[in-house]
């Protein structure tokens, strides 16, 4: 058990990894342009962004397939991606973005940081430059930030 834990923990850290490779490289790379929107203010409702949630998805849903009946190795990186996934959703897209409104105010210093960084990010309209591809993974910058502000 405590394996499969560990596996899903593993799975679930190496998400952010992969989820910074992909923002920097993918989608501000040659899938530029289902990103494009998502770094203009006034958004719509669906956004072409959301296509990147199919693309994370897909590799979960196959691991679930080969490993729910066994509860076999896949099944843990699969819960991991999802956690990830789901973790992303709450953090991103309702407590940075309030695409519902719900969230809105905290006095964690962690998650004012993201936010913090994540507008940075924000701030770069153009696909060649930006700061701040990672989401759980706050630059200790902006960290140190917020806990001065709380004060
Ligand atoms: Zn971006
Ligand atoms: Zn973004
Ligand atoms: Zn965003």
């Amino acid at each position: 058990m405590y394996f499969n834990i560990l596996i899903l923990i593993i799975s679930f850290v190496s998400m952010e990894a992969i989820a910074w490779l992909a923002h920097k490289y993918i989608m501000h790379g040659f899938l530029w342009i289902f990103h494009k929107d998502h770094h203009r203010p006034g958004g719509s409702a669906i956004e072409h962004n959301d296509f990147f949630f199919l693309l994370f998805a897909t590799p979960a849903i196959i691991c679930f397939l080969i490993g729910f009946k066994e509860l076999s190795i896949y099944f843990w990186i699969a819960s991991g991606i999802t956690l990830y996934g789901f973790t992303y959703f709450i953090i991103h897209d309702i407590f940075i973005h309030q695409r519902i409104k719900w969230l809105k105010k905290t006095n964690f210093a962690y998650l004012k940081a993201i936010r913090k960084a994540h507008k940075v990010h924000h701030k770069h309209m153009a696909k060649e430059d930006g700061e701040c591809f990672g989401m759980l993974w706050v630059p200790i910058k902006y960290f140190k930030e917020a806990k001065q502000h709380a004060n």
